[in-house]
């Protein structure tokens, strides 16, 4: 999944075109040229677009580009595998399995409602009774938020060692 890369169109005010959508900073840059230049600073203005959630690039109000319609983008930050599936939460299999490894808690959680589907005399690919599927998928999605938690806290304890190396700068 890819965070808002918070993007910015700068805008001349009243304008029918809409300009191309950089990363904000970028923007302040352009608009602090502009203010050098002694523009009239009244006339402009960032304007948000939100960016794509399986690629970063500029998205519609659902918060996916034109290529991404009806994807769901795997949970994990900066991870652009999607699924053409429609669920709420998605985890491709390379972080499933390093995320959710077999014999996890998590696993074994699934586990357990599978065979119990299989004891009522139900395959992997039929439809299962209704509460059952309803607890598949609360365990689903627990374990998919759980995925997505750690995946972020996985990205800040990167941040942190590059601040103590000193790479802050850097990538
Ligand atoms: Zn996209
Ligand atoms: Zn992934």
């Amino acid at each position: 999944m890819i965070s808002d890369r918070d993007l910015v169109a700068l805008q001349r005010k009243g304008s029918p075109f809409t300009n191309t959508p950089v990363p904000r900073e970028s923007a302040e840059a352009s608009l602090a040229r502009i203010a050098q230049n002694g523009a009239d600073m009244e006339r402009w203005e960032l304007v948000p677009v939100d960016s794509c959630r399986c690629c970063g690039e500029p998205a519609w109000a659902n918060l996916r580009c034109t290529k991404h319609q009806g994807r769901t983008p795997c949970v994990v930050e900066g991870c652009k595998r999607t699924t053409k599936r429609f669920m709420t939460y998605y985890v491709c299999g390379e972080h499933w399995k390093a995320y959710v490894p077999p014999g996890s808690p998590e696993r074994r959680v699934l586990n357990r409602l599978a065979r119990t589907a299989k004891k009522l005399g139900y395959s992997k690919t039929e439809r299962w009774p209704d509460d059952l599927e309803a607890r598949w998928w609360r365990a689903w999605d627990a374990i998919a938020r759980r995925v997505h938690r750690r995946s972020t806290e996985g990205m800040m304890d990167e941040a942190e060692i590059r601040r103590m190396f000193g790479w802050a700068d850097e990538g």
